[in-house]
């Protein structure tokens, strides 16, 4: 396969844009480094790159394209928003639209505010967590990503009782210190965590189907654990649910079946992006009215934005949320991410490749390892350079998947058997030659 276009344009784009890309997860340090292939169009399941290549996508950029690129529902969304004008500074009736079908699809959120992104979306439930309890610490799980906000991007500690250290330069050592990461899956170590802190816990915060460390599904009983717990030391569960938000079925991580116990588990505030834009920038977050009344301009939490609710996103994301509504397209991303995670289970046995792969629904994560991964430290302990090299051939290969270890593949409503097939045969040349 000839990348030549895309290596020239690594090149010039590295003159002009630091690190080449605007986005570190779209470098390709993760696995081996290099040139990142430049693409120029998308349509459906498929990318074509400046040389005209041809992939089948399972990046689904990074979540929120479930309807594959370009729609035409959501196309023409945004071409009839964008010529009534793309940005106007004042309420719109679109807002409500799309406010009401979150709402209808997820009960715990009562009131809801439009942001840009998901990190602005996390960043506020934060605040408005802390306005609320009067509180500053939050608890959050490790290996889970929440954004590039300070507060989150802290790292684990060495346990439960010890204060984070910055996981990014430029965050104050004491920003840090508010924040208590422990294991994922362990009620454990988050009650140790809140015997020490509880007093001044303002929120726990958590994906509570995880989709930055591959797909992790909580044990049972974590999350009724959880959501009990921080009630008992009276600080607020907070859902990141930017990813699973519409992702697995018309509603969200808290209302999904393979989740039980609706009620127990049911968070004070919850944080969207992705999905809920349809590929358009956008983030969302809600909550109880009594704890969303905190928000200015009602309460003392100040949160604003420019850009917030542009009629371009909210359209495309209404349209999008209206193509998710149609009869069994979850069911069918389901069928054939079953297709694609069997074949690939068996291809990689027959070829004695370890692989454990996680799948809810229609997406799932590939780990290069013989044990089950349902915490950080088991999707660490996998063989990098096995993905690292399996990635490549597979692009080779013309199928698209994310570059690290620890992203998930996303089906859309554009895949088809034939797109199993293609990608299931480019599979089990690329396990052949990674373990030549
Ligand atoms: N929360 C989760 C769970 C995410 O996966 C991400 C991004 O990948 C974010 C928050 C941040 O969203 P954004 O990149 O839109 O700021």
């Amino acid at each position: 396969m000839n990348r030549s276009q895309s290596e020239r344009l690594y090149e010039e784009a590295l003159q002009h844009i630091v690190g080449g890309v605007n986005s570190p997860s779209r470098s390709f340090k993760a696995v081996g480094g290099g040139a990142p292939v430049f693409m120029k169009k998308a349509e459906g399941a498929y990318f074509w790159d400046v040389d005209d290549n041809k992939y089948v996508d399972y990046l689904a950029a990074y979540g929120p394209i479930i309807t594959g690129h370009a729609h035409p529902h959501i196309t023409k969304a945004i071409q009839e928003a964008a010529a009534n004008g793309t940005l106007y500074g004042t309420p719109t009736e679109l807002e409500i639209r799309l406010a009401v079908m979150l709402k209808e699809a997820i009960p715990s959120m009562d009131k809801v505010r439009f942001v840009n992104s998901g990190t602005e979306a996390v960043m506020t439930t934060i605040r408005v967590a802390r306005a609320y309890t009067k509180r500053n610490k939050i608890i959050k799980f490790a290996g889970c990503y929440h954004g590039h906000s300070d507060l989150v991007l802290v790292a684990a500690g060495s346990g439960p009782s010890t204060l984070g250290i910055p996981d990014s330069a430029g965050i104050p050592t004491s920003i840090a210190h508010e924040v208590i990461t422990v294991p994922f899956n362990d009620a454990t170590a988050l009650k140790e965590a809140l015997d020490k802190w509880g007093d001044d816990v303002a929120a726990v915060m958590v994906e509570p189907i995880v989709g930055n460390f591959g797909m992790v599904m909580p044990k049972p009983g974590f999350l009724e654990e959880l959501c009990r717990l921080a009630r008992q030391y009276g600080a607020l569960v907070i859902y990141d649910e930017v990813i699973t938000a519409f992702r697995f079925h018309y509603g969200s991580a808290q209302t999904y079946a393979g989740l039980s116990n609706h009620e127990a588990i049911r968070p004070d505030l919850t944080a969207l992006g992705k999905i809920i834009g349809g590929g358009l920038p956008i983030g969302a977050y809600g909550g109880s009215k009594e704890i969303m009344e905190q928000v200015a301009p009602l309460g003392p939490a100040y949160q604003a934005g420019t850009m917030a609710g542009n009629p371009a996103s909210i359209s495309a994301g209404i349209a999008c949320l209206e193509v998710l509504q149609g009869a069994g397209v979850y069911d069918e991303m389901d069928r054939l991410a079953v297709k694609l995670t069997d074949g690939l289970s068996e291809s990689a046995r027959r070829l004695g490749v370890p692989l454990t792969i996680n799948r809810i629904r229609g997406s799932f994560s590939t780990h290069f390892c013989d044990h089950p991964i349902t915490n950080y430290d088991e999707a660490q302990d996998t063989d990098g350079e096995a993905f690292a090299a399996f990635f490549r051939a597979m692009l080779r290969r013309g199928v698209n998947l994310a570059p690290s270890k620890y992203e998930a593949w996303f089906l859309t409503t554009a895949h088809t058997d034939a797109d199993i097939n293609f990608t299931l045969e480019a599979a089990e040349a690329s396990f052949k030659e990674i373990t030549r």
